[in-house]
């Protein structure tokens, strides 16, 4: 069976990465992909965006001509807009969840509600649709907030305020200068927590769900967690923060409920939850869905995969439902880090163009694996193509060792103005 996967990202190049070591997978295709992919299956062009009935009758056409029997679609994007619900069709695999189910993260007023129709630990939140009102609530306010755009905002979208002159201005951001679009239509301001971030992932097959090891990301883009946000400079997994009781609990509380409470509104979710979450004095606590692996948290667990994710795909997204019991998953034990490589700039402008190299001899250790994010192919010559440039993943008995895998990777590759962090996962270690 051929698989097409959407996306252009570290995410895409590692779920294809281990999905051709199936033996159930054949040929697969990339739209858009990008350098590291081309090398692993054939990128091919097909608009995406905007979800529309000719883009998604385009990629039905392809995958019939193609034999494709898979689809893994990546970013949240197509799957907000509803590019799942239009290429299932009878004996296709189309794994993301349906519009109803990813609107759990591009719906965040949405997913409130839910959580607090369902009694899932989350921050205290208001929602407002009118200015004024905001405005008078932020006046009002004395604790320290958080202020969301409630539709998606490419990740910038939640403003962290200290005082209240900057949730005003957050405010004013979404709602009157309107800087998200639309997105910023609703806002969601909710009390601001304090502790540390840890991601929590599960497959979910419409009834079961099956939890993944605990990931963390680092988003700031300098060392010792200084600095603008990014899409994220590097992850790990397993955290050491959550342990298998926490883990247990966070599954009862957050993931189990959340599923729970869709399927009561007659949304059956098949496809990755994830839960980002702060773990607060008071315990776990919800900051965000995403329904999508996360990039670069995704690298990592591919690493660790030892199953066959083909499979295991199938069986999460199987239009029948319930089919994940059937699958087998094993872990490698070890930890993996992936250091994301950027272009010198980057979260600010940056060049493109620049021509890597190192990559082979990083790739020596036969626990380093370098995803490809931004780059591209040019007359067979591998270049840079965007602001987060590779992925490199190292595997170690320690997070310890996995990073320095990781940082002794990077310093084999070359291109001008390229710059990582060395301290992915130091927040973690003694
Ligand atoms: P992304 O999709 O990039 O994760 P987003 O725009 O969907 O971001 P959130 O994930 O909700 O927005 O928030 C982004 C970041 O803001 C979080 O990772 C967290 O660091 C911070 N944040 C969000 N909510 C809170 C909160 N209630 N208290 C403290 N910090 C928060």
């Amino acid at each position: 069976t051929n698989v097409l996967i959407i996306g252009s990202g570290g995410r895409e190049h590692a779920l294809g990465w281990k999905l051709k070591q199936s033996k159930h997978a054949g040929k697969i295709y990339f739209a858009p992909g990008n350098g590291g992919t081309a090398a692993i299956g054939e990128n091919v062009k097909l608009d995406v965006e905007p979800v529309n009935t000719k883009n998604a009758e385009a990629i039905d056409y392809f995958c019939r001509q193609n034999k494709v029997g898979l689809i893994v679609i990546g970013p949240e994007d197509p799957l907000a807009h509803g590019l799942a619900d239009r290429l299932q069709r009878d004996g296709r695999y189309v794994f993301g969840p349906v519009q109803a189910g990813a609107r759990l993260e591009g719906d965040k007023a949405f997913a409130k509600q839910l959580m607090r129709a369902a009694s899932i630990p989350t921050a205290e939140a208001r929602i407002f649709t009118d200015y004024e009102a905001a405005i008078r609530y932020v006046e009002n306010h004395e604790t320290p907030v958080v202020v969301k755009a409630a539709g998606l905002a490419k990740g910038k979208g939640a403003i962290v305020c200290d005082n209240q002159e900057q949730a005003i201005d957050a405010v004013n951001r979404c709602m009157k200068t309107r800087e998200f679009g639309d997105a910023g239509n609703t806002v969601v301001i909710e009390e601001r927590l304090v502790g540390q971030e840890v991601s929590i992932l599960a497959l979910v097959d419409g009834k079961n769900i099956y939890v993944l090891d605990p990931s963390q990301d680092h988003k700031q883009v300098n060392e010792g967690d200084t600095g603008p946000n990014t899409g994220g400079m590097g992850a790990y997994c397993p955290t050491p923060l959550v342990d298998d009781a926490q883990m247990t609990l966070i599954q009862r509380e957050v993931l189990v409920p959340t599923v729970d409470a869709m399927r009561r509104d007659g949304i059956t979710f098949q496809g990755v939850l994830y839960a980002g979450l702060m773990l607060t004095a008071g315990g776990p606590k919800v900051l965000e869905y995403n329904t999508r692996f996360g990039d670069p948290e995704c690298q990592p667990l591919m690493m660790r995969l030892k199953g066959d994710l083909f499979q295991i795909m199938t069986a999460t997204c199987d239009p029948k439902g319930g089919r994940l019991h059937e699958v087998q998953l094993d872990w490698d034990k070890r930890v993996a880090c992936c250091v994301v490589m950027c272009s010198g700039g980057y979260p600010g402008k940056y060049e493109t163009g620049i021509p890597i190299t190192g990559i082979e001899d990083a790739e020596s250790d036969p626990d380093v694996k370098v995803f490809h994010a931004g780059t591209k192919l040019v007359k067979g010559e591998l270049v840079t193509a965007g602001g987060r440039v590779l992925n490199v993943t190292a595997m170690g008995k320690t997070l310890k060792e996995a990073q320095e895998k990781a940082n002794a990777a990077c310093d084999k590759i070359q291109f001008r103005g390229a710059f990582f962090r060395r301290d992915i996962g130091n927040r973690v270690m003694k």
